[in-house]
């Protein structure tokens, strides 16, 4: 405090003498005195001897020097006479503006101007200048190289002593912000330092930038809000220190659940939320969509936690909400959110509520039929429908088992409905078993009678069931327990299922085939399979698929498909048959094109085994 004060004492000192040395300093020292009037304290340096008169050439020079060195700071620095014409830069000026001394001397500061201000700005910042003698603010100026740059800019009028302004002096700092220094203001800003993840700021920017493409695409997207359930518990036995580590490794469980589009956010204590994008344009499949992550974030933080030396478990509670609606505002959508996960909270804990009223009322009917799914095999309920296969004379060459679910309340259920759901929840597998079974039963009945032994039945395989790792193995076995001949049975795969893996199917179908299996390929014609991938399948047969065969006499198209498909299987040397044959004109038109096996409502309906075995007494 003390050195200020003495200072203060010599800048004044200094001012009550400076007015007899003023024009000799002015025929010397030009800029440097002016950047001393700059930098304060050069001033003090500089002068300070000031006090006791003792001003010699040796003196001068010194502290010319020192003001030399002074000039040359860090800060850009530009001396103009009272016209405003440049007379000095420092080189810190250069590296800032890009214009060396030389280039810029004569010339006026508005060669830096940039068109980011009005006249109106400019006025204001000379009328300042010239009422107060100085201007401070910050200023977007134009580099030589044409870069528009921020610069905090200071203008002091200097004035002599008959207070006319001889010079104005500027200075000025570059404040465009060096990339990283950018980078970690902008992490602090929108970052979470505790787990690194977007916090509440940077997920509603992606909120509203989610509304928008979901309303361009159609696309609807989901936000869980998610929340520990007991965590102040965890904070106040274990103290904070755990409580920061179990929700570190929240955090990493959440990221792994979700696609690397998703947003996973901390809005702070143990309070995270998740945003999906993209999900389905229907609000069913998206409801799904989103109950599927939602059932995988609740199982993924369910499991035990490991906290230095303590083992421990906790639950989430999870509310969901659609974003559907672009009118819908962000904080309408996280209210909904968090309304969701209040109600989780409310219904016992680790457990996942919708918020939408209608997609809960989807999710609740998809549990209950998923509920009523898995007692279906327990209680019997499913039976095995026969659909004809057909010989251009109508001879029955065998037939497709189709299964059939009777629900005691909700009585029939297509397989359109359940098979998908039964796939997602692995319920096919023991589902697809069964159907195997029955079917190798029946064939194995069949053996005993000379009209029905000849019968070969086409069982659907789904792709989770057929790309199980011991799916072999499990038709090996029903073929040994029914003791049947493994030529009566053929297995209908779709596009997709084999080009999912195409080796794996490779390899699974020539197992198969060499103890007798064939193979048909389903509603062919729908997917992708090039002839390439076709040519390495050990496939029996293609069966051209129903959307084709129904507008076959109609479109154009369609017609030049199936021949097409025809031709194909010609080609690699396999068979070919069509489905959904409903009329005469379809049947003569597959057969006059050299389609010889044909299944549709025009032979039979799938029906019970009883009805079929009719269908197959010789009259
Ligand atoms: P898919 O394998 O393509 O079966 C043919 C479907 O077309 C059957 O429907 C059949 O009833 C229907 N259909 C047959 N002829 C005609 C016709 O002339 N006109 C019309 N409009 N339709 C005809 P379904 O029985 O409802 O089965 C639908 C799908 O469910 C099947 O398609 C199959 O993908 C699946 N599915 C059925 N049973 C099983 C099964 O046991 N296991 C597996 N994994 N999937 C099955
Ligand atoms: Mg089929
Ligand atoms: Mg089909």
């Amino acid at each position: 405090m003390g050195s200020i004060f003495i200072s203060e004492t010599l800048v004044m000192m200094f001012i009550q003498v400076l007015p007899p040395l003023l024009s000799w300093q002015e025929n010397l020292l030009d800029a440097t005195l002016l950047s001393c009037m700059v930098f304060p304290a050069t001033y003090l340096l500089a002068f300070r001897p000031l006090k006791t008169q003792i001003l010699n050439y040796q003196e001068a020079e010194d502290y010319l020097r020192i003001a030399a060195i002074a000039f040359e700071a860090h800060e850009g620095i530009m001396i103009t006479d009272a016209d405003v014409n440049i007379l000095k830069v420092n080189s810190a000026f250069t590296h800032i503006t890009g214009y060396s001394n030389n280039e810029i001397i004569g010339k006026n500061p508005r060669i830096l101007a940039s068109s980011r201000h009005n006249a109106d700005f400019y006025v204001a910042m000379w009328e300042s200048v010239n009422s107060t003698g100085t201007w401070d603010g910050e200023i977007w100026n134009k580099r030589k190289n044409g870069d528009i740059y921020p610069e905090h800019l200071t203008i002091t009028a200097v004035k002599n002593a008959n207070n006319i302004v001889t010079n104005y002096v500027g200075t000025m700092s570059d404040i465009t912000m060096s990339p990283s220094a950018a980078e970690e203001i902008h992490h602090l800003a929108f970052y979470d330092p505790l787990t690194e993840l977007p916090n509440r700021l940077l997920l509603r920017d992606r909120l509203k930038s989610a509304v928008a493409s979901g309303h361009r695409s159609g696309r609807k997207g989901a936000l869980l809000f998610i929340d520990m359930d007991d965590f102040k518990t965890l904070n106040d036995t274990l103290g904070h220190d755990m409580g920061d580590l179990l929700l570190q490794q929240v955090a990493e469980r959440l990221t792994a659940c979700v696609r690397e589009s998703d947003t996973v956010a901390r809005l702070g204590g143990d309070e995270f939320v998740v945003m999906l994008e993209d999900l389905s344009e229907k609000v069913s499949d998206a409801a799904i969509q989103t109950e599927n992550i939602g059932n995988k974030i609740l199982d993924s933080l369910s499991q035990p936690y490991r906290l230095a030396v303590h083992d421990y478990r906790c639950t989430p509670s999870i509310g969901a909400s659609l974003i559907n609606d672009h009118e819908q505002s962000i904080e309408e959508l996280m209210k909904q959110a968090d309304i969701a996960m209040y109600q989780a909270k409310a219904s016992g804990r680790n457990a996942l509520c919708f918020f939408d009223p209608q997609m809960q009322v989807c999710i609740a009917a998809r549990v209950a039929l998923e509920a009523d799914l898995r007692l279906a095999l327990t209680e019997n309920q499913f039976m095995l429908y026969y659909q004809p296969q057909v010989y251009h004379n109508r001879q029955i060459i065998g037939a497709e088992v189709l299964i059939r679910w009777h629900h005691p309340q909700r009585g029939f259920v297509s397989p359109v409905d359940f098979i998908p759901l039964a796939e997602e929840t692995g319920m096919i597998l023991p589902i697809g078993l069964w159907v195997l079974e029955t079917a190798c039963a029946q064939i194995k009945s069949w053996e005993s009678s000379e009209h029905t032994r000849h019968l070969l039945l086409a069982v659907n395989v789904s792709a989770r069931q057929f790309h199980q790792t011991d799916f072999v193995e499990q038709v090996r076995m029903v073929l040994h327990r029914c003791a049947i001949n493994p030529n009566r049975l053929k297995l209908e795969l779709t596009e997709s299922l084999v080009l999912d893996d195409i080796n794996d199917t490779i390899l699974k179908m020539n197992a198969l085939r060499e103890i007798g299996v064939c193979f048909s390929m389903d509603d062919f014609g729908t997917g992708y399979s090039s002839l390439s991938s076709l040519k390495k399948l050990p496939l029996n047969q293609l069966k051209i698929d129903q959307s084709f065969v129904r507008d076959l006499t109609i479109d154009p198209d369609d017609a030049v498909i199936v021949q097409t498909i025809i031709s194909m299987a010609r080609n690699l040397g396999i068979g070919v048959i069509a489905e959904g044959v409903e009329t005469e004109t379809q049947r003569a038109f597959l057969e006059l094109h050299g389609c010889p096996l044909y299944q549709g409502y025009l032979f039979s309906k799938p029906v019970p085994i009883e009805q079929f075995e009719q269908l197959i007494q010789p009259n």
